[in-house]
């Protein structure tokens, strides 16, 4: 049988699982019983659902898969740890995930695009352009594939902060939430997982809404409208403006906190002029910022604003922190990680 026309398990929610079990025929709490094998034991073969008639398991062998992806290979950056995987879709299309190992976790970074249509001009994926959106399945399994290929110790939290942008891809983001934070999955609870967005205004209310209370993450890189644009696109079509007032009600609704991340750029927003902005800006919302030092991809693009982007020398981005930390709002400066296997922010991009 084609491997592709097998109904795929991996990313379907709970309740999806059990509307499928009852359409064949099968009671709904075989539904459960499935989803407790998938996403708490991780299994990727029916004959280990030992809690399933032999019959049963030989028909969900027939019609059904639980590997939404294959792992292709890892690469591990022998400085900080980062461990960077391949994998690849059933579509033959490449997507990446990186773990970053800190002191008491380890972040998962995970794509929902297969490239991204935004073009941030400090984003290697951008560079590669938009082939297509992940679908649920394909978004958790690099969580359980990652997991599983993962040799130095446990995944501890996720943020959507890969290959593409979440909010764009969102009922599919949406649903492997779901899953992961579902009452009988055992592994993630919403205070571990993270969304990290370019600012997409009316898809952060709606998941304002949704009641999941993941925490945000806002690519910030400007306070400034025009120098914002200059640097993402995206700008022009959904301001600064919009975004912090999607931000405000976030938060509010949510109770939690916001986190700006804000690659630090040589000239473009490293000066006291930004500063003062950020600080103003961090005034309205319980939040924290996230300076992330920008890795040049210069070698990827010759021409344009994204060749002419230089990092802020590391002296400088902890002068900057300080002048915003004096004012009592909290800093955090991430360490590079992982530039050597090019798996650090922004420089996610397949080349196989
Ligand atoms: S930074 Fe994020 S949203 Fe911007 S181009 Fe890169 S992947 Fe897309």
């Amino acid at each position: 049988m084609n491997k592709t026309k097998k109904v795929q398990l991996k990313g379907l929610t709970i309740s999806e699982l059990r509307d499928y079990f009852k359409s064949i025929g099968e009671s709904a709490f075989r539904g459960e019983q499935v989803f407790n094998w998938i996403y708490n034991h991780k299994v990727t073969d029916f004959n280990e659902m030992q809690n399933l008639s032999k019959e049963l398991r030989t028909r969900l062998d027939e019609t059904c898969e639980i590997a939404a992806l294959d792992f292709v290979t890892s690469e591990n950056s022998p400085s900080t740890g980062t461990t960077k995987f391949l994998f690849k879709t059933n579509d033959d299309k490449n997507i990446e995930s990186v773990v970053i190992p800190e002191k008491e976790r380890s972040t998962l970074c995970i794509s929902t695009q297969v490239g991204c249509p935004l073009d941030c001009k400090f984003c290697a994926t951008g560079l590669m352009g938009y082939k297509r959106n992940l679908t649920p399945g394909e978004i958790v399994d690099q969580y359980f594939q990652s997991a599983k290929n993962y040799e130095d110790g446990e995944i501890t939290n996720i943020v959507y902060m890969g290959m593409g942008e979440p909010l764009l891809n969102f009922d599919n983001t949406l649903k492997s939430i779901k899953i992961f934070t579902a009452e009988l999955n055992k592994g993630l609870s919403r205070h571990r997982i993270t969304v990290s967005t370019s600012g997409i205004p009316h898809k952060i209310k709606e998941l304002a809404e949704s009641e999941l209370r993941i925490k945000l993450a806002f690519s910030l890189h400007s306070c400034f409208e025009d120098m914002r644009t200059k640097i993402m696109p995206i700008n022009k079509k959904y301001s600064l403006k919009e975004n912090i007032e999607a931000i405000k009600f976030y938060s509010k609704k949510t109770k939690t906190r916001i986190t700006y991340e804000y690659t630090m750029l040589k000239g473009i927003n490293d000066r006291d002029e930004d500063v003062k902005a950020l600080v103003k800006l961090c005034s309205n919302t319980p939040s924290k910022i996230n300076i992330i030092p920008f890795n040049s991809i210069k070698h990827m693009a010759p021409e344009g604003i994204s060749s002419e982007l230089e990092p802020t020398p590391l002296n400088e981005i902890h002068e900057f922190a300080d002048k915003v930390r004096n004012k009592n709002i909290t800093v955090m400066i991430r360490e590079t990680q992982g530039d050597d296997i090019a798996a650090a922010c922004g420089q996610l991009a397949v080349k196989h």
